[in-house]
């Protein structure tokens, strides 16, 4: 999508701190963090809300999370991690483009 900024990032053409990419999806740093470590997976397929996905694209949603698992250490979250996707204005989902939070790296408020 073209004014998507999550697709811009993707496509190079906005900067970011990528941690991780291959040819499915990236994982950056987010510009405003909300723990000490907060990452955003991002598939690279444009798809603006989780309830648009396809099965396919679901269910590679979980194999995404499956590999954050496996990435602790690289990503600096061994000691525990949340992760979290946002739907819509009442979560205060900002960019319409599905995304994963990865949120560590520290105590974690109770939500
Ligand atoms: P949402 O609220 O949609 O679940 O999360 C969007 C996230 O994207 C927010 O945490 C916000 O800080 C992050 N974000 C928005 N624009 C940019 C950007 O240009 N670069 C990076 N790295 N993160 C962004
Ligand atoms: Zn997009």
């Amino acid at each position: 999508m073209e004014d998507c900024v999550f697709c811009k990032i993707i496509k190079g053409e906005l900067l970011s701190t990528k941690l991780y990419e291959d040819n499915d999806f990236v994982i950056i740093k987010d510009i405003n963090p909300t723990a000490k470590v907060h990452l955003l997976a991002i598939p690279k397929n444009h798809v603006p809300y989780i309830d648009m996905m396809t099965e396919e694209g679901a269910s590679y949603l979980g194999k995404i999370m499956l590999k954050i698992s496996k990435m602790q250490e690289e990503l600096g979250i061994t000691e525990g991690f949340r992760l979290v996707i946002n739907q819509g204005e009442n979560a205060g989902q900002t960019v319409e483009h599905v995304h994963i939070h990865i949120l560590g790296g520290e105590k974690l408020k109770e939500m």
